[in-house]
């Protein structure tokens, strides 16, 4: 049985420390209205935002140990960034745990730490969420939300080259 949204937000709240829940509910808000002004699914959209970050706090050792129980394999690139694996992490406990079992929704979690190529409208919605949920604050921020509404490719791609520069400082 699939968990309703009630007892998700309820499981949140009592594992997840308040300002990463709130930011959760932030990126709730912000994929749900993604969905509704692209004609995605609200409901995917918003179950996708409640799991996308329910793995971010857990011990790097579970995090390993529940993606190798799956039988996934650990790149070695996933060891460079074990930072980004709590996408998959967090998509196993929705399904294994919260009875999530649309690939749909499970992919939008798993792939919102690295994007991927050929992402579905529902990725790059729940990703660029990530970015422009009401709790952002970082320089360029509002272009980013405009840009979200306007072209949701170019808000991605945006969205990306904010990363890139985080990571690799500006070139
Ligand atoms: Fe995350
Ligand atoms: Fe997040």
């Amino acid at each position: 049985m699939m968990w309703s949204e009630e007892r998700i937000k309820a499981y949140l709240m009592d594992n997840i420390n308040e300002k990463r829940v709130k930011h959760i509910l932030g990126v709730v808000e912000m994929s749900e209205k993604l969905a509704e002004f692209y004609g995605e699914s609200p409901f995917k959209a918003r179950m996708a935002a409640y799991i996308h970050d329910v793995a971010k706090y857990m011990p790097y050792d579970d995090i390993k140990r529940i993606i190798k129980e799956k039988g996934y394999k650990l790149t070695s690139e996933d060891l460079i960034m074990p930072e980004l694996l709590h996408g998959l992490a967090g998509a196993i406990i929705g399904k294994d745990m919260m009875g999530i079992e649309d690939e749909s929704i499970l992919n939008a979690a798993r792939y919102h730490t690295t994007g991927r190529v050929n992402m579905t409208m529902l990725e790059k919605i729940v990703f660029l969420a990530d970015y422009i949920e009401p709790g952002r604050n970082f320089p360029g921020v509002e272009e980013l939300r405009e840009m979200a509404f306007l072209n949701l490719d170019k808000g991605v791609l945006l969205a990306f080259g904010g990363i890139a520069t985080r990571v690799f400082g500006k070139q």
